[in-house]
């Protein structure tokens, strides 16, 4: 075949290719373009997710006349002029393919009227030709209709996924923008029904509530102020000194540890007010949660990025969302650090974390050690007969007056949390402690069920579970699909410390249990192991089976413990690395502070 150059239309329609890829795309270029024109409200119609028309309508400051035409040809754009500019990018768009790429493959109708202008002008193309233009009367902005999308590209056609697919990535692209830009009025319709709206009030927390609904939204904590000088680490070649200072804001919304989610979709990232995808960053959101959150689960995250425009490159890819930094790995460090203070900041033990870094002495308040008064603790009833308390083993017996038990003992020297001495328990299911400078409650489960699962976890990692061989072994009957489970899985739940052989049809002996289990009724761990194995339906995660061991044998609520029990499992608690959390995220106790108290008897 003879070389030839495509003609004008089969050559815009293959760049619209990288531009346009699906109805979201669409979405994103002219939200993205009413956003850069300072709309303050922009409403989104789409039918049928967006194959059989997307409008869009902005009170922005519109087209003027003469350029409407020109803004549809390839390369068209008010927003760069030099390359200067696109070494500082401030605004959303600059490459001046969207319109141009989104006429080239369906039919646009367009409506604009720009500030100072006395009418607006409407325009028709199809498959990016003019097909129609005339004066008309309308208010100032602009309104695009774009009507069956690759009507002119098959190919594009068949690959186009479901319009309940197509509907919740444009849901999932105008919910984030609408986080983005809290002043700018967003709402959304599919079909004529109202998806979608936001108030426009400017408040970050009030888009949230429209996303996630109060529950939620009432529980996400603020990044604040979180800004760092950064020296650049890829220094520019040309001027290796002068323009390497620079800085990162962070500012957003972080979910506390108890709200997670099956997968990353939920944390976002903007950068100067731009969504962009990068795995590196939420992996640094996702690091911040580090032991926090259950294994396989996801926090939620919103950060916004803000940097110098020059230290940013944006123009990666057409689709402009992707990112690279000038300043080389400081922006990880900058968001995974702003994270993780602000889960820190928000814990119960926000006070503590700064008595363990030193900035009190442990025992050296007079307070502290003057109030040790052995005749106030309540001792427990005792029943312990079906309890799981084989970390009672190495108690320390009560010298003469009994009083062992209730002195403080010595903190880990690592220890994250500070001495505490046991006052008593609630309601058989709360451990209260005294601190050097206020009060703990402890919630019995969710501290023992840390304490087992750093213990076992730990021997797991090792492959060096300590194991309690039984001496008479008990017999279980399983289900047969049970059975099966268990025979394939034999060896992970060995590994965990549980040993098994067959003993008949369907049924199997437990000869020995993990050493910390040894007081608990081996058939109930056998059929706890059973069951994680069934709920996770053939991927089993082995960290799960450490899991499911420590809940089945940790302390419940409702069960009273001695004086000696409650003592032996805050000092357990103690060496955790981990204290503050139960393994699947919840807190293990409240902490209340002598002036918290103080404030709350209006003291101060
Ligand atoms: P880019 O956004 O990269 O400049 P586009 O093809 O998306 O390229 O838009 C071309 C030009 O059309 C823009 O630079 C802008 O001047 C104008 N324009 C597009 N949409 C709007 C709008 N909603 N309001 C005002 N001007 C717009
Ligand atoms: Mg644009």
């Amino acid at each position: 075949m003879k070389i030839h150059l495509l003609s004008d239309q089969l050559a815009s329609q293959i760049a619209a290719g990288e531009v346009v890829e699906r109805p979201s795309s669409v979405v994103k270029e002219l939200v993205e373009n009413a956003i850069d024109a300072g709309a303050t409200t922009i409403n989104i119609d789409v039918r049928q997710g967006g194959r059989e028309s997307i409008q869009i309508a902005d009170n922005g400051q519109g087209i003027a006349a003469e350029d409407v035409e020109t803004a549809f040809m390839r390369h068209a754009t008010s927003k760069l002029q030099s390359i200067d500019d696109l070494n500082a990018i401030r605004t959303l768009g600059f490459r001046g393919e969207a319109l141009a790429a989104i006429s080239a493959v369906s039919q646009v109708t367009i409506v604009s009227r720009a500030e100072g202008e006395s009418a607006g002008t409407r325009l028709v193309l199809a498959g990016g030709v003019v097909e129609n233009r005339e004066t008309v009367g309308a208010p100032q902005g602009t309104v695009i209709a774009v009507e069956n999308l690759f009507y002119n590209v098959p190919a594009r056609l068949k690959f186009l996924k479901t319009a309940a697919t197509e509907k919740r990535l444009i849901d999932e692209f105008v919910t984030r923008y609408a986080l983005a830009y809290p002043h700018i009025r967003f709402r959304l319709t599919h079909n004529g029904r109202i998806t979608f709206q936001s108030s426009g009030s400017g408040q970050v927390r009030d888009v949230l509530v429209a996303i996630y609904g109060p529950e939620i939204a009432r529980q996400l904590l603020e990044i604040r102020d979180w800004r760092v000088e950064t020296e650049g680490e890829e220094s520019n070649l040309q001027s290796p000194i002068s323009s390497s200072r620079s800085h990162i804001e962070v500012t957003g919304f972080v979910g506390p540890p108890g709200v997670h989610f099956a997968n990353r979709g939920q944390i976002t990232l903007f950068v100067n007010g731009r969504w962009v995808k990068d795995t590196q960053l939420t992996y640094a959101v996702i690091q911040a949660y580090h032991t926090l959150l259950p294994s396989g689960r996801y926090p939620l995250g919103l950060i916004f990025m803000q940097l110098p425009p020059e230290d940013v490159d944006v123009n990666v890819h057409p689709t402009k969302t992707e990112v690279r930094f000038r300043q080389g790995k400081a922006p990880f460090g900058t968001v995974q650090r702003a994270v993780r203070q602000t889960l820190v900041a928000d814990a119960p033990t926000r006070q503590m974390s700064a008595w363990a870094l030193g900035s009190n002495e442990p025992g050296s308040s007079p307070g502290w050690m003057g109030s040790l008064n052995p005749d106030a603790f309540i001792s427990g009833s005792g029943e312990q007969a079906d309890l799981a308390l084989s970390w009672l083993d190495d108690v320390e017996a009560p010298d003469d007056n009994g009083e062992a038990s209730s002195l403080p003992l010595e903190a880990e020297s690592d220890s994250q949390l500070p001495i505490m001495r046991v006052v008593g328990q609630v309601g058989a299911s709360y451990i209260i402690t005294e601190g050097p400078e206020g009060l703990f409650l402890i919630d019995q489960q969710a501290a023992h069920q840390r304490v087992l699962h750093e213990q076992l976890q730990a021997e797991w990692a090792e492959d060096k579970v300590t194991v309690q061989t039984l001496s008479t072994g008990t017999a279980v009957t399983l289900s047969p699909s049970q059975a099966k489970l268990l025979e394939q899985f034999r060896e992970a739940v060995e590994r965990v410390g549980l040993q098994v052989e067959a003993f008949g049809p369907n049924t199997f002996m437990v000869r020995a249990v993990p050493k910390i289990a040894a007081s608990c009724d081996p058939a109930r761990l056998l059929v706890a192991m059973v069951t994680e194995l069934e709920q996770s339906k053939g991927v089993v995660e082995e960290a799960g089976l450490v899991t499911a061991v420590c809940q089945t044998i940790s302390l419940r609520p409702g069960q009273s413990l001695t004086q000696a029990q409650m003592q032996q499992l805050i000092h357990n608690l103690e060496k955790c690395a981990d204290p503050f959390t139960d393994p699947q995220g919840k807190p293990t106790f409240i902490y209340l502070s002598v002036a918290q108290l103080a404030r709350e008897f209006g003291r101060i």
